[in-house]
């Protein structure tokens, strides 16, 4: 079946935050004669981290920002990881601070994150972001890129004013599925939040006006659990065999059956070219808010 109309279009929409993060950028440095400054920490070669932390980088330059990456050994001590963080703390030419996850084993990420300042934070990992966004204060709060992104998505299709619909979120993690619930409830949905000891998640599904997949299961949502007309956002990065692409290939897929699930839903995220690309957009943009913060200056309108 074609997607025709009905695809959320997660490339496109992450292009035209990006364009707009860097006008804004523009701005910033125009009348505050401030630039946005991005440091990435990744310690050790993990060949994927080192993927994303290098598409981080060309990004951030794309926006016209300051982009510095700290490289470091794999046997790196905490204590240096935590020291670089501090210094990263106090340096003014940084609004933003990630540290690329997973770190070694050695090394208590949790104690790292929090040693993050909580307004450079722009994973919205600190407790402190978490505290905010979990008691609604948004306009300081720096929120997690994957949900944020995601939430982009939804309003692009659905409006402003998601005010009464009912919503399903499939997942409770930290990262996404908890952070994802807040947002909605803050959006003034009616808000579930589903997980693997949930009984019945079809029939809870078939209810939802927006369902979003943070779950980590291929293809798990069937068409048949979503109700007729709904929005579903697919979080879902999953690789699994390809064989009718050759011997030992592999492809990308979801956490819902893309072609079922466009058979009752009005709007729907592809994998890839759905969520994933909002992830890195977003961080882009709570960079840039990060700094227009802490100059004083209006954040973007994405
Ligand atoms: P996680 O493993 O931390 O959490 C998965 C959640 O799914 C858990 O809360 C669990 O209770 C729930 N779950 C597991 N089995 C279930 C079942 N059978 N029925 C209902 N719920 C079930 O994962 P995560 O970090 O939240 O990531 C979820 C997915 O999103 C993964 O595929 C991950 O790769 C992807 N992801 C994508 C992006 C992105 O940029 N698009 C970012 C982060 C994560």
């Amino acid at each position: 079946m074609s997607d025709e109309g009905k695809r959320i279009d997660g490339k496109l929409i992450a292009e035209d935050v990006v364009a707009r993060v860097a006008a804004h950028t523009q701005k910033l440095g125009a009348e505050k004669n401030v630039t946005p400054g991005l440091a990435v920490i990744i310690v050790g070669e993990d060949p994927a981290s080192q993927v994303y932390v290098a598409s981080k980088g060309r990004k951030a330059k794309e926006c016209g920002f300051h982009s510095v990456q700290h490289t470091l050994p794999a046997d790196t001590s905490e204590e240096d990881v935590l020291a670089h963080v501090r210094a990263l703390n106090d340096d003014p030419a940084i609004h933003g601070i990630l540290v690329q996850l997973p770190l070694p084993k050695h090394i208590d990420e949790n104690k790292v994150i929090q040693t993050i300042a909580p307004n450079k934070d722009v994973d919205g990992f600190h407790y402190m972001n978490v505290g905010k966004l979990g008691t609604g204060d948004l306009s300081t709060a720096y929120v997690p890129c994957t949900p944020a992104g995601s939430m982009i998505l939804i309003r692009r299709v659905l409006g402003d004013d998601l005010s009464g619909l009912s919503a399903v979120v499939i997942g409770r993690s930290n990262i996404v599925g908890k952070p994802m619930a807040n947002l909605l409830l803050g959006a003034n949905c009616t808000v579930t939040i589903a997980h693997s000891r949930t009984k019945d998640l079809p029939a809870l599904t078939r209810t939802a006006d927006i369902v979003v997949a943070a779950v980590g299961r291929p293809e798990m949502v069937k068409g048949d659990w979503i109700k007729p007309g709904a929005t579903l956002v697919d979080v879902g990065i999953n690789r699994v065999d390809a064989p009718e692409r050759g011997e030992g290939k592999t492809r990308l897929t979801g956490d819902a059956d893309y072609e079922g699930v466009l058979e009752n839903a009005a709007h729907a995220t592809p994998v890839p070219g759905g969520v994933g690309p909002m992830t890195i957009a977003m961080l882009m943009a709570n960079t840039l808010t990060s700094a227009c913060r802490h100059a004083g200056f209006d954040e973007p309108d994405l």
